[in-house]
């Protein structure tokens, strides 16, 4: 048996080289909240761990000049969650992000590795999706771009190429009157994983819902988009009638597993229901309330 080797490159570059030729046992490593307790639990043994915590452009976060964001896929929700602007307009990113395990771990776990270990009930997912966010990916072959929505593709499977590692989230600019939430259900109080989580992304003018994204996960292989229920905010004032139609849309959309967390009638039942209040949280938020 091999030992593991250990490299923290300080720029891109350097980590897709050393990763592309550490070649299939190589892992990526950014705060480590699933890697390490994957290793220490025999899972997985990498040939090579390449720490990418010692690059600027993967732990760091801009306000671009149009009102976007860069995320580095590498910063830990508590970081983030100290950005001067960032949680006041992504609110419900944010808290997506820091619903994960406790304020020790939150300390640590990034939004990158959540969407890289490919958990359809990764809780920092959800609200991306909403936010229609893009993520940057670099490896042998150069740069590319994804939607978030786009890049799980099953349980523990995602969108990476080999050699590849994911680089920053693009969130784009708001206009005046959006904002979004995210909220998930679990068992215990804390410290579980999702059985259902929803993110809503909203514009409300007037009173009038203009736009609306909805991010589903924990109820299917992957994270899903569900247009239907954006669909029905669209145009509404949120009265009663839209809210139930995009519920009755989240709940058609899931596809859940059935296990000791909750049945596939709960999982369907708690999807339209956290659909209902994550869009009015997010309309509250979007009209200052
Ligand atoms: C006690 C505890 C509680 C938890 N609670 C929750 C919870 O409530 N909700 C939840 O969703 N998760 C939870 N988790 C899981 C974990 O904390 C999250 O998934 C976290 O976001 C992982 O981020 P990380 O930076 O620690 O990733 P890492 O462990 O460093 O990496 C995770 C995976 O992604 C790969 N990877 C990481 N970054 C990149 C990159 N930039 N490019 C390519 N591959 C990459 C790694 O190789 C690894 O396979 C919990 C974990 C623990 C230990």
């Amino acid at each position: 048996m091999t030992d593991t080797q250990y490299v923290a490159p300080t720029t891109v570059d350097e980590a897709v080289s050393a990763y592309a030729a550490g070649g299939d046992t190589a892992r990526i490593l950014a705060g480590g909240t699933d890697l390490l307790v994957q290793m220490g639990a025999g899972m997985i043994r990498p040939g090579l761990i390449v720490d990418i915590k010692k690059i600027d452009e993967l732990n760091s976060v801009t306000e671009t000049a149009d009102g976007g964001f860069v995320v580095g896929a590498a910063v830990a929700g508590a970081v983030l969650a100290e950005h001067p602007t960032f949680g006041k307009v992504w609110p419900g990113v944010l808290e997506g992000l820091n619903l994960i395990g406790s304020t020790q771990v939150q300390g640590r776990a990034s939004a990158g590795g959540n969407l890289c270990n490919g958990s359809p009930a990764g809780d920092a997912v959800p609200a991306m999706v909403a936010a229609d966010a893009i993520v940057t990916i670099q490896g042998p072959k150069g740069r590319r771009e994804m939607a978030v929505a786009d890049f799980p593709t099953g349980p523990g499977r995602t969108s990476l190429e080999a050699g590849e590692i994911l680089i920053s989230f693009t969130l784009p600019p708001r206009p005046a009157g959006s904002s979004d939430a995210y909220l998930r259900m679990i068992p215990r109080t804390e410290m579980d994983i999702a059985v259902v989580g929803v993110g809503v992304s909203l514009t409300m003018e007037n009173g009038t819902c203009t736009a609306a994204r909805v991010g589903l996960g924990a109820v299917a292989p992957t994270v899903l988009l569900v247009e239907d229920a954006a669909n029905a905010l669209i145009g509404s004032t949120l009265d009663d009638a839209a809210l139930d139609t995009a519920a009755a849309a989240c709940s058609a959309a899931c596809n859940p597993i059935d296990d000791k967390r909750g049945t596939i009638a709960y999982r369907t039942k708690v999807a339209g229901v956290l659909l209902k209040r994550s869009a009015n949280i997010a309309a509250d938020r979007a009209k200052g309330v």
